[in-house]
């Protein structure tokens, strides 16, 4: 990584942990401002690096890099699109932030959400909270950073809640399907090998398919042509602590190493056994 960019990581994690200060939750004005500034280096930093490479590639005419380029621009401006997107008045009236994504926009893997809660809304973030802290866990295990792989949710906006209630709801269908677009785009400017569906409503958002997640894992399905792996949601591992549905889905995820051709170590593959 060169200086620029790990000076760059340094200045989008200072502001990421003074979105999660306790003492700055309540200030709207500035958590917005803080968004906004997150936002912004991470598009200029984009920016840069996409100039630096054009300026590589006049001296090495190559076809391809022009397609790379032009989808980095694309991608770009769709994050643009959602970040303004005002199509559900009531989600725009409840939002911190426009939780686009976050990762790797070349990733050959994904993992896609139902939407952002409480703490992924703060941080214009996906998977930040505690549910986030177990998926960062697996994509870890898995061999991965969470800088190689792409997450994001089928809503971009975090489900409304009634005043003065905390927590947070599943999205509706119809807030799914009018933010499906934009996933759908992501998905085509990434190309990623695979997908992994992280619960019964990334399910339903992506595929339409309304039935167990006990029936939906382990098998792989597909969305505009690419393998989704349906797991349960991190959340779901959180309630319920069992050893045994732990190992689904890890073992949901050695199928996902196995088919994109990755090495699994012994460790690896025993994960969960040896402890039960
Ligand atoms: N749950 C999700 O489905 N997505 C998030 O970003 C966080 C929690």
């Amino acid at each position: 990584m060169s200086l620029l960019r790990q000076g760059i990581e340094l200045v989008i994690e200072e502001l990421r942990q003074l979105q999660s200060r306790a003492d700055l939750r309540y200030d709207r004005t500035i958590l917005d401002r803080i968004g906004q500034l997150r936002a912004l280096v991470a598009l200029e930093t984009a920016r840069t690096e996409e100039q630096a490479v054009a300026a590589e590639s006049i001296s090495v005419p190559m076809p391809t890099v022009t397609v790379k380029l032009s989808n980095r621009e694309k991608f770009r401006q769709l994050q643009q699109a959602a970040l303004a997107c005002r199509k559900c008045p009531h989600l725009v009236a409840f939002r911190h932030q426009v939780v686009f994504g976050v990762g790797n926009p070349d990733a050959e893997l994904m993992f896609v959400g139902e939407a952002p809660g409480a703490d992924e809304d703060l941080q214009g973030e996906p998977f930040v909270g505690r549910a986030g802290e177990l998926l960062t866990r697996i994509i870890q295990t898995m061999g991965f950073s969470r800088q190689e792989v792409y997450i994001a949710n089928v809503l971009k906006c975090r489900p409304d809640m009634p005043s003065g209630k905390s927590g947070n709801r599943p999205p509706t269908a119809e807030e799914m399907a009018t933010c499906l677009p934009y996933l759908r785009e992501q998905i085509a400017l990434i190309e990623p090998k695979l997908m992994v569906a992280l619960g019964g409503v990334a399910m339903r958002g992506l595929l339409g398919v309304d039935q167990p997640m006990k029936s939906l894992r382990g098998r792989w399905h597909q969305f505009a042509g690419i393998p989704v792996m349906p797991t349960f949601h991190p959340s779901y591992l959180l309630r319920n602590q069992s050893l045994t549905e732990k190992r689904k889905v890890w073992e949901d995820m050695l199928l996902v190493l196995e088919r994109l051709g990755r090495p699994i170590t012994e460790r690896q593959r025993n994960f969960f056994l040896s402890k039960s």
